[in-house]
């Protein structure tokens, strides 16, 4: 709770704390409804997501008859809740009783969106809850990117299984998967190109990848995940659609939380996208990140 706190700071102070003056006020005059979408509006949740979660507010808050700033704020807690919990209440690969051995993940997104941190945050959770995690360097574009993923995992002590660069992406997939299997591993994650702005296409590279791993194991990837920078806002959510379009994302990473006033656009991604978002990243160290939790989340910002 103290991680999704620190997340949400910069958002709660910089424009969720404008709630406070507002529901301090005994009754809640029709004026305050525009300053309430000016609110969420600024804190990125984008005009449609806004406009879906104030009328149901005010739909329940017309039908209760009620101006007490008190229940109104209650109501919106409800609906902000609702809305993060839109995409339904799938449980996670890793968390479910019958988790696959080894489980797989997928990490998609665009280079910069902190894809090589969050894989590193999460190899150190799993390999604390006791998990041998392997890593595969599947960005095989950038050497940098290879590079930096053995660093995390010399960090992190985690193996990583990487090619030269420029081999194919499906091949370090597939000797990923079958180290893992060889060794026994419980836990894989592959690190994919970025690239969205050259002419190649990544979209056809993620299917292949996406084609070789299920040739190996047809469950799998049992997650697909997609990190976004939650300081591109709205932009972030434009990318989203792109990767949606090509493959199977299964869920969100919220990289960079702690570094942004916007931290509404969960609400938009919730909505929009009806993908859940399942972590948050909150710092730049690999303990810094945090699964989400829409009550948490929303009581962050309301606190
Ligand atoms: P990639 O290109 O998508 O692999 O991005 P990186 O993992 O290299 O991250 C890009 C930058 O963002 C690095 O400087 C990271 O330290 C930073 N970063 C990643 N996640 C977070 C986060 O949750 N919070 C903060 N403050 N910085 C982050």
């Amino acid at each position: 709770h103290e991680q999704t706190g620190r997340a949400v700071e910069r958002t709660r102070r910089g424009i969720f704390g404008r709630l406070t003056a507002l529901f301090e006020k005994a009754d809640f005059g029709e004026a305050i409804w525009d300053e309430l979408e000016e609110i969420l509006i600024g804190s990125d949740a984008g005009l449609e997501t806004t406009t879906a979660i104030l009328d149901r507010v005010r739909q329940r808050a017309r039908k209760e008859g009620v101006k007490q700033s008190a229940r109104v704020r209650e109501i919106l807690r409800d609906e902000l809740i609702a809305t993060l919990r839109e995409p339904g209440g799938t449980v996670p690969a890793w968390s479910r009783p019958d988790a696959p051995a080894p489980l797989v993940i997928l990490v998609v997104g665009v280079n910069g969106a902190g894809k090589t941190t969050t894989i590193a945050k999460m190899a150190h959770a799993f390999k604390r809850d006791g998990a041998t995690v392997i890593l595969g360097a599947a960005d095989t574009f950038r050497a940098a990117a290879t590079d930096q993923l053995k660093v995390w995992g010399e960090r992190v002590g985690v193996r990583v299984v990487a090619h030269q660069p420029g081999a194919d992406p499906g091949a370090v997939a597939f000797d990923t998967l079958a180290a893992a299997e060889s060794s026994r591993a419980d836990v894989v994650i592959i690190d994919t190109a970025g690239r969205l702005h050259t002419k190649s296409n990544l979209m056809e590279e993620l299917k292949k990848i996406d084609r070789v791993i299920k040739r190996k194991d047809p469950s799998a990837p049992h997650e697909t995940l997609l990190v976004l920078d939650a300081t591109t806002g709205q932009n972030g959510l434009q990318q989203a659609r792109t990767f949606t379009g090509a493959v199977g994302v299964t869920g969100i990473v919220l990289a960079k939380l702690d570094g942004t006033a916007k931290g509404g656009i969960a609400f938009a991604i919730a909505h929009e996208l009806g993908i859940p978002v399942r972590f948050i990243g909150t710092g730049e160290r690999m303990e810094d990140l945090a699964p989400f939790d829409p009550v948490e989340f929303v009581d962050s910002l309301l606190a």
